[in-house]
Order: structure tokens, then C-alpha cells, then sequence
């Protein structure tokens, strides 16, 4: 028999052309959003603050009223329902226990409103405090608990009732980041034995990365780019999106002809990518960049930039060397461990990389 904690199936959830302004004066903090999240699916809406996404959540959970648009479970439009007829869970930054409750009693709280039996409730309480590995902890009062245990105890309560979705605002980020490394693993395996929908919201782009089976990244109450990390990462969209997601080479040329994009004096081989016309920037992931003292160094077919190098930092299996382009824009390269180190602050240097390495997108 399945246990009724973890019998859940993911919801569908589609937003579908949601906007919501506050004030009339004001713009929009979200502004004509659609996705299509998957059942069990983990979808991540990562942005910097202000962008939006606790707007997005809190309209998905139903305590913010959209402005215009619509929101679907299975199909069905919800936008109107109140919160406790989603019946979504529900985890805040600031774990928001009640003080004065039990551990038990605290996870108990959403069985209690739906009037679930004492023994069923009990039933449920110890299954799911054993899913966030708390047991033997019910008598105790949230005071007494770290913040990563009083985190548990909220993700049990937000799962306890077994919703279909489970919502996460920023749920990890008043942890130090040991704690949250951890909370990050228990997060996944969660949603690996839950199988729920999980709609996260981080303003880390590792934590992120490391969680999501698609990221939403939000700009300015819009979606910028949607797609898989290794997606968004090697291809970004936008520069905005590359950015955001790890460090990037970013150079300010013009893309004149099809085969040929211009930075400074030199001429760079397109790859892949042919789009022409519009202001494109080219971009280059630091892992994708080599560095040569001189020019007989770079290999054919190789496209090259004149950098100088500012700083070198030792990260464990990598050297990150800071680049100061020709042009003053600041890049880096990651050299793997073990390659001779032969460049300092001060080491004039080309870095290069592969046509097939560079995406070209919008200004
Ligand atoms: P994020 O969670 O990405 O930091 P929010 O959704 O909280 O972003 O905020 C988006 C925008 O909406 C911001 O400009 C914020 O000031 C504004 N905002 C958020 N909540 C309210 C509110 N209750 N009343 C008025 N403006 C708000
Ligand atoms: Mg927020």
C-alpha cells in the first residue's frame, strides 16, 4: 500500500498571459507571463529581487489576485478559487511555525482544518516527519529547533495533507550556505519520492542549477528565458539570461556579414549560429576559454581576444583567471588544475576558444 504522504501526483499548472499590477500608476510587477509546468515537474523561477516572482507564487497559491490572465490545474481554471481550494502547500523563507505549537502539533495544523481523524492525523504527522528525517522530535517547541529543523518541520507540514503542488518562496535563503547545501539535497529527494509539482523560487542561480529541471528566469516582472539549465547555460538566449546564470566572456562587435563578426581590429568565424542583422553580442563560457601568450600559440580556427590578466584565483579543481579585455570589459577563464601556471596578474595574453563555443544573442 502506498502511504498517503507520499501518494501524491503532480498537478499540471499553466499560467497562461498573467500580469498583476498593484497600483494604476505603478508597472506591472508580473507582465504577461504563460508557462506550462509539467505534472512532477521542478520548475524554478530565479530572478533578481523585485522581478516578481514572489507576485507569481503568491497568485499560483492564490493570495495575490491576478490583474489578467488566467491559471489552470489539470485544465481547469483556478484563478478565482480561494487558497485553501487550491489546496497547494506552501513553504516561506522565514519557516512562518507556529511558536506557541509542538513540532507534532505544527504539522498537524493542516489535517486539523481539514478535519482529519486523530488517528489518521497522527498517522500522517509521523510519516511525515519522518520523510524530513525529524523524528522523535514531535514534543518539541519551534525555539527549540534550529533553522534548518524548523525548515523540516515546514516542508512537512506544506506536504502532510498531500497536495498536488508544492510551492517554495525562497525557502533555503536565510540559511548559511552549509545548511542549505544540505536542505538543497533534502529538497530533491523530496520531490523525487513526492513526485509533486514544485514551483521554487531562489534568487541563487547555483542553487537553481543544481535543483531544477527548468529554470524561469525573470526580468522586470516578464520571463527573460525558460529552459533546462544545460540549456540555458550553453545556450543562452539572451544576454541577460547569460549573465544571470554563471560568468560569461561578453563582447560588444558587430556581426557585419554572415560568416564574420567584428571586435575591435579582429575577425571572428561565426559558428553554428547565423543570425545577422540587430545588435548581437558575442558570448563565451569561461570553461571554453584557453589562454595563449602569443598570437603563433592559438590554434587554427581558433577565435582570439588581446586580454590582460587582472587576477587568478585557486577554486579547487580550477584556476579562474580574471581577463581585462582590449575593449575594458571583464571575463574570466577557468584553467583546469594541473595545467602549468604560467600567467600572473600583470601576463598579457590571448584568450581564445572554438567558433562552435560562442553563442551570439540580443544586445
Ligand atoms: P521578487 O519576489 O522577485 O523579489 P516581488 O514579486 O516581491 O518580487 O515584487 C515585484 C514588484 O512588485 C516589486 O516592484 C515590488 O515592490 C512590488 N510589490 C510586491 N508586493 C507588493 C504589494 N503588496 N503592493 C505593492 N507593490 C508590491
Ligand atoms: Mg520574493
Amino acid at each position: 500500500m502506498r502511504s498517503s504522504v507520499t501518494a501524491g501526483s503532480g498537478g499540471r499548472i499553466e499560467l497562461v498571459d498573467l500580469s498583476k499590477r498593484y497600483g494604476s500608476g505603478e508597472p506591472p510587477a508580473v507582465d504577461h507571463i504563460s508557462i506550462d509546468i509539467e505534472p512532477g515537474e521542478f520548475i524554478t523561477l530565479l530572478g533578481p529581487s523585485g522581478s516578481g516572482k514572489t507576485t507569481t507564487l503568491n497568485m499560483i497559491v492564490g493570495f495575490t489576485e491576478p490583474t489578467s490572465g488566467a491559471i489552470r490545474l489539470n485544465g481547469q481554471d483556478i484563478s478565482r478559487l480561494p487558497p485553501h481550494r487550491r489546496d497547494f502547500g506552501m513553504v516561506f523563507q522565514n519557516y512562518a511555525l507556529f511558536p506557541h505549537l509542538t513540532v507534532a502539533q505544527n504539522v498537524a495544523f493542516p489535517l486539523r482544518e481539514r478535519k482529519v481523524s486523530k488517528v489518521e492525523t497522527d498517522r500522517r504527522v509521523g510519516e511525515a516527519l519522518a520523510l524530513v528525517d525529524l523524528a522523535g522530535m514531535e514534543k518539541r517547541r519551534p525555539h527549540e529547533l534550529s533553522g534548518g529543523q524548523q525548515q523540516r518541520v515546514a516542508l512537512a507540514r506544506a506536504v502532510v495533507f498531500s497536495p498536488s503542488v508544492l510551492l517554495l518562496d525562497e525557502p533555503l535563503s536565510a540559511l548559511d550556505r552549509k545548511l542549505r547545501q544540505s536542505l538543497q539535497r533534502e529538497v530533491k529527494r523530496l520531490h523525487r519520492e513526492l513526485k509533486l509539482t514544485f514551483v521554487f523560487v531562489t534568487h541563487d542561480q547555483d542553487e537553481a542549477m543544481t535543483l531544477s529541471d527548468r529554470i524561469a528566469i525573470f526580468d522586470h516582472g516578464r520571463i527573460d528565458a525558460i529552459g533546462t539549465p544545460a540549456e540555458l547555460y550553453h545556450r543562452p538566449a539572451t544576454q541577460f539570461a547569460a549573465r544571470f546564470l554563471g560568468e560569461s566572456n561578453v563582447f560588444a562587435g558587430e556581426h557585419r556579414t554572415d560568416d564574420v563578426y567584428e571586435w575591435r581590429d579582429r575577425k571572428w568565424t561565426v559558428g553554428g549560429e547565423r543570425r545577422v542583422g540587430g545588435n548581437r553580442v558575442l558570448i563565451v563560457r569561461p570553461e571554453r576559454t584557453a589562454l595563449a601568450l602569443d598570437e603563433r600559440s592559438v590554434p587554427a580556427g581558433a577565435n582570439g581576444a588581446d586580454a590582460v590578466v587582472t587576477d587568478v584565483s585557486f577554486y579547487g579543481t580550477y584556476y579562474r583567471v580574471e581577463l581585462t579585455y582590449g575593449d575594458g570589459s571583464v571575463g574570466s577563464a577557468a584553467l583546469p588544475v594541473g595545467t602549468p601556471a604560467t600567467v600572473s596578474p600583470g601576463t598579457k595574453v590571448i584568450a581564445y576558444w572554438r567558433p562552435e563555443d560562442q553563442v551570439l544573442v540580443a544586445e
